[in-house]
């Protein structure tokens, strides 16, 4: 491994999604802290393995463990590190809200299914996500007591300084880490080549994406020198052009759902095929695509450019 900051190395856990990794971020100095966990797999705990087995350690050597959110391939080992006895921690606003995706999964996976009907999935696709969605939580090991990190709070990790941000959007709970030198752990609040979903999901907050693009304009505030990322990368270098982007595409397909819903009132599943035109894509995908074209018809409803057609499952239209 290279260090990818001073005192921060990069280990790349595999994934079987199509990002193929995610990175996890070791930080050596006085202490050693994880960022992130990666999924319940043997090849992805092999790779934390090897990783520290590289600087020297073992994972039940490390101090802390620090997860940046609760999307399984950043979560799902949380529990292992609990069992070695390594404190794991989250953003508090996770912990009352996004733990229990994994914590209380049964009545999610139910929930989640009505929310899915109500914004007119068909039926065969919920059957086939159902069973994509309990092989995920096969591979997820949830901690039982998960400790609390505040917004704001500044914490020493591997004797450096840093400041815990509340960047809801990706996830109600995401956090980033910004270090006192500029370098920020981002998770993924942003991300090169690809843009993170933002997803209306049952229980989700009322405007994810209205969430997700003030999470940047807070990362703009913030002035990173360089943002290390959960997937890809590792270091988005110009992190201002990089959220410009960012901003540029949402403002994009918010003006292509205005145009598709100018053919008359659609649900979000019609919707994310007429913006997700791709063919081959898998459930996993396609379950992204919906949540994703949800998340910016809220919006759009929010700012008073649609409303719903009051039926089910539910459509939206243009207000004129
Ligand atoms: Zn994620």
């Amino acid at each position: 491994m290279d260090p990818v900051a001073e005192g921060i190395w990069r280990i790349s856990a595999p994934i079987p999604y199509p990002m193929k990794y995610v990175n996890l971020y070791l930080l050596e100095g006085d202490g050693l802290v994880l960022v992130d966990s990666a999924l319940d797999t043997a090849p992805a705990r092999a790779a934390i393995e090897e990783g520290l087995a590289e600087r020297r350690a073992a994972p039940r050597d490390l101090d802390t463990v620090v997860l940046t959110h609760h999307h399984p391939d950043h979560y799902g080992l949380a529990g292992w590190f609990e069992e070695m006895g390594v404190p794991v921690y989250m953003l508090d606003v996770a912990i009352q809200r996004d733990h229990a995706w994994w914590s209380r999964f049964e009545p999610w996976l139910e929930q989640s299914t009505a929310h899915f009907r109500e914004h007119g999935m068909p039926e065969a696709f919920i059957a086939d996500l159902r069973e994509v969605m309990e092989a995920t939580r096969r591979r997820i090991r949830p901690h039982r007591a998960p400790l609390s990190l505040t917004s704001g709070q500044p914490i020493a990790l591997a004797g450096q300084r840093y400041t815990v941000h509340w960047t809801p959007g990706h996830a109600d709970g995401h956090l980033v880490l910004l270090r006192d030198d500029g370098v920020l752990i981002a998770g993924d609040a942003i991300l090169d080549r690809i843009t993170p979903n933002v997803g209306k999901w049952v229980g989700s907050r009322p405007d994810p994406l209205g969430d997700f693009l003030n999470s940047l304009e807070r990362l703009r505030g913030l002035e990173p020198k360089r943002a290390l990322v959960g997937h890809y990368g590792p270091a988005i270098e110009d992190v201002p052009a990089r959220i410009a982007e960012i901003e540029q595409h949402h403002r994009e397909r918010l003006q292509a759902l205005e145009r598709a819903l100018a053919a008359g009132p659609r649900t979000a599943w019609e919707l994310s095929l007429v913006l997700f035109p791709q063919e081959g894509l898998s459930t996993a995908q396609r379950r992204f695509a919906w949540a994703e074209t949800l998340a910016h018809l809220v919006h759009m409803e929010g700012l008073g450019r649609v409303r719903r057609v009051p039926e089910t499952p539910v459509r939206y239209q243009l207000v004129p």
